[in-house]
């Protein structure tokens, strides 16, 4: 298809129709004029008057417990940049739809004309009644940072900006699963990481939980590698600056086991990638375009494992993987929070699953014979069903044991009976 009409296409898909990807729909009958006394006045005074005796109710008579906002200020839409609320809203949208059909949750997207951190916070935080989880997106570095510091500190409800942790928790499985195949140990692993945005900080942060070691980590931002000694070093980016005594990406990359590609397009050589240790991991997932492309990256080594963000190369670092089910199972155990043990857990159970044997639907989704775990399968499929059980039960139960669960799950088999409905 050529980019002309896949351009119109898109636009085509949106506004054809009732412009936009979304609706509500009532849950309850409202044929009868008995119905309609129930949905709303008279009827409707009862639930209110139960709540307001006890606020909990709120789960058992509305639609919070399956609510989740998305919201952004559209300040780093996708790889477009500060494009404005409005402009974001199309992927806000996009976002309620994978939240739907991968994990039947409802979302109200939600795009605030706001830079302030302080009326953002301010705003979020008033609509906690309205949700029972709230989706950070596409809010650009380092206000990300705080606004999420901030209302996770001051919600009672789970928050996650997933372009941090949702690429933090995929990547950190797809890494676990090429050391694996390359032998490699994660306490030992030398990582270079370039960018040092919202995904980059947020994705070393959980490979240092799992495991890796800060002082193999050299990160690399436009102005090369972050030096401890750097002038006006920025204090998020100093979390990760090195002491060793490197000045490019290109000094850096050499003898490393793992690139990840945090950044922009094409910043990447093929003599990069061929300066690197043995068996290398690289995860080039700037979008659209990686910082090598893949074809290029795999053609200049044949020991190389390679990950993208696209969907057209095998491994694709997709958020789709985590975030609809770490939110079911936050929900489903009405958790106050996405802690880091909820995150690991849903690291683990995606690596896991991974090693398990495709199921023929899912061969069948990607017209594909025989999906198994390997160089080019180091991370499930978007399509695959496995994600919704294996990947929701591992955060509730995370949820429980970490002491962030309002509501606990005893009877497991039932529990993953209703996620595959
Ligand atoms: P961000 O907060 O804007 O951060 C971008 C970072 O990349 C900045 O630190 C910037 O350096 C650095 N950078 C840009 N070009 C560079 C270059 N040529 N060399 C070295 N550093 C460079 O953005 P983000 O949200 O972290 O996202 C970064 C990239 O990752 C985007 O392309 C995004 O699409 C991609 N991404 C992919 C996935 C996925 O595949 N699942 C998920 C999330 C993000 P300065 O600090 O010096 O400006
Ligand atoms: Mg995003």
């Amino acid at each position: 298809m050529s980019k002309i009409n896949r351009k119109q296409d898109a636009l085509d898909y949106h506004s054809q129709g009732r412009p936009g990807k979304i609706q509500v729909i009532p849950t309850k009958p409202y044929s009868s004029q008995r119905d309609l006394t129930l949905a709303y006045s008279p009827g409707v005074a009862e639930p209110c008057l139960k709540i307001a005796e006890n606020k909990d109710d709120v789960y058992k008579y509305t639609a919070k417990g399956n609510l989740v906002a998305v919201i952004s200020n559209g300040t780093a839409v996708l790889g477009l940049g500060d494009i404005g609320a409005e402009a974001g809203k199309p992927v806000m949208e996009g976002k309620g739809l994978l939240f739907k059909i991968f994990a039947d949750i409802d979302v109200f997207d939600l795009e605030l004309d706001t830079k302030n951190v302080d009326e953002f916070v301010n705003i979020v935080k008033a609509l906690e009644p309205t949700f029972g989880g709230v989706n950070l997106e596409d809010i650009k570095a380092p206000e990300c940072f705080e606004i999420e510091r901030r209302l996770k500190e001051e919600m009672n409800i789970p928050v996650m900006h997933d372009d941090q942790h949702g690429t933090a928790i995929i990547s950190a499985a797809a890494l676990i699963n090429a050391c694996e195949l390359q032998k490699k140990k994660l306490d030992k692993i030398k990582i270079v990481v370039n960018g040092a945005g919202a995904a980059a900080i947020s994705c070393s942060r959980l490979y240092e939980a799992i495991g890796a070691k800060k002082e193999n980590i050299v990160m690399c931002d436009r102005s090369g590698v972050i030096r401890a000694d750097r002038e006006n070093l920025d204090p998020i980016k100093a979390e990760f600056a090195t002491t060793r005594d490197l000045n490019t990406l290109e000094e850096a990359m050499k003898d490393s086991d793992v690139f990840i590609g945090l950044s922009s397009a094409d910043c990447v050589s093929v003599e990069m990638l061929k300066s690197m240790a043995k068996n290398p991991i690289v995860m080039a997932m700037a979008n659209p375009n990686p910082e090598i492309a893949y074809d290029l990256a795999i053609s200049s080594r044949k020991d190389i494992i390679m990950a993208t963000g696209r969907s057209d190369y095998p491994n694709q670092v997709n958020n789709v993987l985590g975030f609809p089910y770490i939110f079911r199972g936050a929900l489903d155990v009405r958790a106050t929070a996405i802690n880091e043990e909820m995150k690991i857990a849903a690291v683990r159970a995606i690596a896991e699953l991974t090693k398990k044997p495709v199921p023929e639907a899912v061969n069948m989704a990607y017209n594909a014979k025989n999906i198994k775990f390997g160089k080019d399968y180091i991370i499930p499929k978007p399509m695959d069903f496995r994600l919704m059980t294996n990947v929701s039960m591992a955060v509730a139960k995370a949820a429980i044991e970490s002491g962030v669960a309002r509501k606990i799950i005893t009877d497991w088999d039932a529990y993953a009976e209703e996620l595959r409905k």
